[in-house]
């Protein structure tokens, strides 16, 4: 039974239960002293995920409340494991003194509030943040229902850099938008997030897709709240925004002000990202393809990992964004390969310039910790040397420097030489992590500062001499002076002298503070007086290297736009040089790209197994050529047939490709002898068979799905790669599928395909597709043993291997005899030439596909009757009489 006594929770619990209210889907870090104290289900959670141990605290409705904590000095730490588990976190802080409070009353509590939210997609620490990663906060918008046909909008920010673009999307390329946008956190309104089309792109985010009311989404306010944001009367000047980009922007500010509280960010003005500027990669084709990260979602092992050598977390996160999103245009990646270029040639300058940049901060990191008023002295720190290391690097670029690179020297030449004479000036080499530490600003800066300065290190000094003094007259050798937060200075004796002391009487020099077991403590007027000089000074120190870091903060907050612009300079620069590193030391060369359908690579080879046996075996890899350009003059694309034995390096043919086009839009060279790439705007890879147990469907219908995709969705320009579809049904099933859909690539989508397949039936469709051709991997057979030479080359492969393959894997000796045996038995029963039979008993796709054109093609009369109506024209009498006809030609059309 619960008496009264419990059920009433203290004043405390009953504050906690409060804000906790107003924040449910955060854990609440209570600020308690020096801890951050979590209760109820949120310590539980807590405590699971970070292993911190539960413990209780008091009883609420007669049950005792779970608690746990972490201390406040390391919660950057438990907060960035919380955060990277998705939860979001509400920092609650005590925002009166506690005295302020005991006034109140004995039972009054402390006043405390939530100052800040802290989520996935909206951290500014540094050691909550991956260096070498942008993290992106996504707000995504939708107007006019939920069809095919609404429209979306998408914006999104790194706050901790300032990058703010919008961009319009529609419902298809819907995932691919955001897959290469990777958000740590995405907004939506809660229609959307309910929308029951939308949830297998929701959970692919999980916790990191927030709801959120749709009136954070309003359009009518949209463009007026940006404005206000931006303190602008009119968004003209930033370039023309449509309404349902507005309402992503607004609700994303709308959201940071919500998170950010009181804090204003400082984001740069809204970039907006025009439909088609970038090569479309949906989120199967960049996971199959392991571009920024492995299937696994680690860093190691994927193509980023493979190829940055970028030396700052600036150049990382450029590197990181432009391989998650290759361009279209040609001329914009000529752009970059030309910058590249240039450093492959100027190879003393680059080294010169890759010392520079390695060592340099993070600039844009820090002037938005600034913004945000969550800076500290190293953050102005890293504004002064990332200026002195700027100028140096700008002056090492050189000139005539290609078109990228030029614009860059003109953004370095801008920064604000002044600001950095004026941080050096002030600033000392080395500075403390918090302000309210002080001691940051340079001896000899500031007259007033050493004054306060001198005169609290003088105080100090008469306190230490104090000491020797007071043992010489008191005749305790162990008297010392000693210091803490509760007495500030004392004296203290062992606990015989102390009852000496004490009992001097009279004069009463030493006042006595307080009894220890073993000690006791002491002090007198001269002590107390120095003390409050020493404060004194100490505050007044304190108040002039704030005041001084106010001013500094200012004077970079107005060179902010200066700074951003220097900083992303730098960056490319970095990543051009690391692109150029790279090329030289893998032997990559410039691809051309162009507007064409060409796909011609020569001696292409896959930089992670490259890079991979190179570590491991030591074995070389075998280059390979590739040639997907149009067979005719102004036709369409070519599609390569790949059949091989298992290992035969089939998929890594088919990546290989994939990623030189990725590369080479990206703007970096590739690993080839040459290349020739008309651009690609969409890039589909379905490789593999894997199952995807998590979103609840089979392996065959995942690769169904996706093979629907590509055959529904790819364009002339396009590259597909078909890694082995249709080997998760039946062979027949399989088979029929594979071959349906090569002929649906080669007559509907006319794009530039690599098909590998264990189908050998289907290398027979060659005769008939004119634009297929058959290559295969190469093997020799020697003493019955196989040997892959991975070497692609024109044919047909005239058997699988598998038993081969089986054998080298370690199937049991008996095993594999039998399946030989097995094996003549049924090739014997195969009927002779059943491969080509099977081509030539099957009507072509195309004929098909235009019989089923046909059907449709003639509409049926009661279609026509209808468009043939004039609603607004009609009498109701006249109406009636329509629909009546309408009825009958239905009807009859049955
Ligand atoms: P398949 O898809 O035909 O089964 P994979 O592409 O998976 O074959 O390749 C199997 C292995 O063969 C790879 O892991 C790699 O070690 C090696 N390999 C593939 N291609 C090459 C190559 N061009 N040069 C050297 N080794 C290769
Ligand atoms: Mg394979």
């Amino acid at each position: 039974m619960t008496t009264d006594k419990d059920a009433a929770p203290t004043p405390m619990m009953a504050q906690y239960i409060e804000i906790k209210a107003a924040n449910p889907d955060c854990l609440l870090f209570y600020r308690m002293g020096d801890f951050y104290e979590l209760f109820f289900e949120d310590a539980v959670e807590a405590s699971r995920a970070l292993g911190i141990a539960l413990t209780k605290r008091g009883k609420h409705l007669g049950a005792d409340i779970p608690m746990a904590g972490v201390p406040v000095v390391s919660a950057d730490e438990y907060l960035q494991r919380l955060i990277g588990l998705g939860h979001r976190v509400a920092v609650c802080e005590q925002v009166e003194d506690p005295a302020e409070a005991r006034k109140r009353g004995a039972k009054s509590v402390v006043r405390r509030d939530v100052v800040r939210l802290v989520t996935p997609g909206t951290i500014t620490e540094e050691a909550l943040l991956d260096p070498g990663r942008p993290n992106f906060l996504l707000a995504l918008a939708r107007l006019g229902g939920s069809g095919e046909n609404a429209g979306y909008g998408i914006a999104w920010t790194d706050l901790s850099t300032g990058t703010f673009k919008l961009a319009e999307t529609g419902r298809a390329q819907l995932e691919a938008d955001i897959a290469a946008i990777e958000p740590s956190e995405i907004v939506v309104a809660e229609p959307v997030f309910h929308d029951p089309s939308l949830q297998p792109l929701f959970r692919r985010y999980g916790r990191r897709v927030q709801p959120e009311p749709q009136t954070l989404f309003d359009g009518t306010t949209a463009e007026e709240r940006v404005c206000r944001f931006f303190g602008v009367a009119t968004l003209e000047g930033f370039g023309g925004f449509t309404r349902v980009e507005l309402s992503a922007a607004a609700a994303l500010i709308a959201y940071l002000g919500k998170t950010q509280m009181a804090a204003h960010p400082g984001l740069q003005r809204p970039e907006r990202i025009v439909a088609g500027s970038l090569m479309q990669i949906d989120p199967a084709t960049r996971a199959s393809l392991e571009l920024t990260r492995t299937i696994s979602g680690k860093r190691q092992g994927s193509l980023l990992s493979a190829i940055d050598r970028t030396r700052t977390g600036a150049g990382a996160r450029l590197l990181a964004g432009r391989l998650a999103a290759p361009l279209t245009d040609p001329a914009a990646i000529r752009e970059r390969h030309a910058s590249v270029g240039r450093f492959v040639e100027a190879a003393p300058v680059r080294q010169q310039l890759r010392e520079a940049l390695a060592g340099l901060p993070d600039v844009e990191r820090a002037l938005s910790r600034l913004s945000l008023g969550r800076g500290g002295p190293r953050d102005l720190a890293a504004i002064r040397d990332g200026l002195e290391g700027a100028l140096a690097i700008a002056a090492l670029l050189g000139d005539d420097l290609p078109e990228e690179l030029a614009a860059r020297q003109v953004a370095l030449a801008a920064l604000p030489v002044d600001l950095l004479a004026k941080l050096s000036r002030l600033l000392a080499d080395n500075v403390p992590l918090l302000r309210r530490d002080g001691g940051f600003v340079r001896e000899g800066a500031l007259p007033a500062l050493d004054e306060a300065r001198t005169l609290r290190e003088d105080a100090r000094r008469v306190v230490a001499e104090l000491q020797g003094r007071y043992a010489a007259e008191t005749g305790i050798r162990n008297l010392r002076i000693k210091h803490n937060n509760v007495l500030g200075y004392f004296i203290e004796v062992g606990d015989a002298q102390g009852r000496v002391l004490a009992g001097e009487g009279g004069e009463a020099r030493f006042v006595h503070r307080q009894t220890m077991a073993s000690a006791m403590r002491f002090t007198t007027g001269e002590l107390a007086e120095l003390e409050s000089r020493i404060a004194g000074a100490a505050a007044e120190a304190l108040r002039l290297e704030l005041e001084c870091f106010e001013r500094l903060a200012g004077e970079i907050e107005a060179a902010a736009e200066a700074l951003r612009q220097g900083a992303e300079a730098l960056a490319v620069v970095d990543v051009s040089a690391a692109l150029a590193e790279l090329a030289v030391a893998e032997d990559w060369i410039a691809p051309l790209v162009d507007d064409s359908l060409a796909f011609a690579v020569e001696c292409g080879r896959h930089p992670v197994v490259e890079a991979a046996l190179k570590a491991g075996s030591g074995h070389p890899f075998v280059a390979n050529d590739c040639d997907l350009s149009p067979p005719a003059e102004g036709g369409a694309g070519a599609i390569w047939l790949i059949t091989g034995p298992n290992m035969g390096g089939k998929s890594t043919f088919l990546r290989q490709n994939a990623l030189i086009a990725v590369l080479a839009q990206a703007g970096s060279y590739v690993p080839a002898t040459r290349a020739h790439i008309g651009v690609v705007d969409r890039l589909f890879s379905r490789v593999g068979a894997s199952d995807d147990l998590a979103e609840g469907r089979s392996t065959f219908m995942v690769e169904m799905v996706e093979t629907a995709a590509i055959l529904n969705q790819a364009g002339e320009r396009a590259l597909v790669i078909l890694d082995e579809i249709g080997r998760g049904t039946a062979t027949y099933d399989g088979l029929s599928i594979a071959f349906a859909a090569v002929e649906h690539l080669h007559e509907v989508n006319r794009c530039r395909a690599l098909f590998a397949t264990h189908f050998h039936e289907m290398t027979a469709l060659a005769s008939r597709l004119a634009r297929m051709r058959n290559a295969t991997m190469r093997v020799k057979e020697w003493e019955g043993e196989v040997v892959f030479l991975h070497e692609v080359k024109a044919g047909v492969a005239d058997r699988s291997y598998g038993i081969q393959v089986a054998k080298l894997a370690g199937l049991p000796h008996t095993v594999v005899e039998r399946a030989r045996h097995v094996l003549e038995e049924l090739e014997k029963g195969e009927q002779a030439g059943r491969r080509t039979a099977l081509v030539d008993d099957l009507p072509l796709f195309s004929a098909m596909a235009r019989r089923a054109d046909a059907t449709v093609a003639a509409p049926a009369p009661v279609i026509e009757a209808l468009g043939a109506l004039d609603p607004d024209a009609l009498s109701p009498r006249e109406a009636l009489d329509a629909l009546y006809r309408l009825k009958s030609l239905a009807l009859d059309t049955r």
